[in-house]
């Protein structure tokens, strides 16, 4: 008697295991893709326009077409040549 419960207990365990499992298993394929696409993707590299630096876009400051690495360049960029506007 007892027996068929504990198998039905083992039974339950291992399916709750191994649902469990495959839960943690599609979370970690989808944070591995996620990393791919920020940390590995060199699709979006960018230069800065003041310095040269270049940094993936993620990181970089964004200001229209333009991309810098930090906002003291972009203001830099920005503020002293106001006469030619079209680069
Ligand atoms: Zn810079």
């Amino acid at each position: 008697m007892s027996l068929l419960i504990i198998r039905l207990l083992v039974f339950v365990l291992v399916f709750w295991a191994g649902w469990r499992l495959w839960q943690y298993w599609q979370g970690f394929q989808n944070q591995r893709v996620e990393e791919q696409q920020g940390k590995d993707g060199h699709e979006s590299m960018v230069k800065c326009e003041e310095c040269g630096l270049h940094l993936p876009s993620s990181e970089a400051i964004q200001s229209g077409k333009l991309h810098f690495c930090c906002s003291e360049h972009r203001d830099a960029y920005n503020t002293p040549p106001r006469d030619d506007k079209d680069n």
